[in-house]
């Protein structure tokens, strides 16, 4: 775990990693993720557009906001400076509104990812079996068909191999209807980063890969978040 990181959570006495913090502790493990960089400012977010490449998007970056987009906190597709620009404020306004307590750290800024099926890696702490992945199709069907399967830390790659087969929605990953199959070997050696990281870090009690996009080559986290215990923040 990143001590800047810990200690600024520590500071700020949160258990809450940013979505920059999650994927800066999840990127030092060797898990691919969306690269997404702090802007304190428009000028800033325009800045580090640029040196990325458009189009990019932008997201509150907040340790009290956990669902970004459900309060208007994510902007996606913006393809110049004159967008930036004016998502940025679109977003503090938003977060003004609707979470004026919220402490603001500013803006991630990302390049955006091309499309993919979208899967959800999880990681929660169960009471008996401690700590435990989590593996599903994203959105709708995690979220109303609960199509998920569960493994206990550590996994070995049978159980990473196992637990995506185990999902009804598996055949998706397979392709279908000229669909190019999913790079299911990408997503059985990010679930076995993810159970290594977790393992490492005991100071770890919820995470959350949720969006990844896997692709035929390979597969990204777009979206993370790592919750401590609170423990490790006194
Ligand atoms: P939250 O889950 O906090 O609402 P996300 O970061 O998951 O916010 O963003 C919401 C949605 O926006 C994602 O599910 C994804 O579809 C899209 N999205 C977010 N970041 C990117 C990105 N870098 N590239 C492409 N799409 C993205
Ligand atoms: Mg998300």
């Amino acid at each position: 775990m990143d001590k800047a990181i810990l200690e600024r959570a520590r500071q700020e006495n949160r258990t809450l990693l940013t979505e920059v913090e999650s994927k800066q502790v999840l990127e030092n493990a060797g898990i691919s993720i969306v690269k997404a960089k702090l802007a304190t400012s428009a000028t800033e977010a325009v800045a580090i557009s640029k040196a990325m490449g458009f189009p990019v998007v932008l997201k509150i970056a907040s340790p009290d906001i956990v669902h970004k987009s459900d309060i208007g906190g994510v902007k996606v597709g913006l393809q110049n400076a004159t967008q930036v620009k004016k998502a940025y404020s679109e977003i503090m306004a938003v977060v003004k509104e609707k979470e004026p307590k919220a402490k603001i750290h500013g803006v991630s800024v990302q390049p955006m990812a091309k499309p993919g099926v979208e899967v959800i890696i999880g990681m929660t702490k169960d009471a008996q079996f401690g700590p435990v992945i989590m593996f599903g199709l994203g959105g709708i069907l995690v979220e109303i068909l609960k199509d998920v399967s569960f493994r206990i830390v550590p996994l070995e790659k049978k159980d990473a191999r196992e637990m995506i087969r185990d999902i009804k929605g598996y055949p998706v990953l397979e392709g279908y209807r000229g669909q190019p199959p999913s790079d299911v070997a990408a997503l059985e050696d990010m679930i076995m980063k993810v159970s290594a990281f977790v393992e490492k870090n005991p100071e770890i009690k919820e995470l959350d890969l949720n969006p990844v996009f896997a692709y035929n080559k390979g597969a990204v986290a777009v979206d993370a978040r790592v919750v401590l215990e609170p423990d490790a923040i006194k």
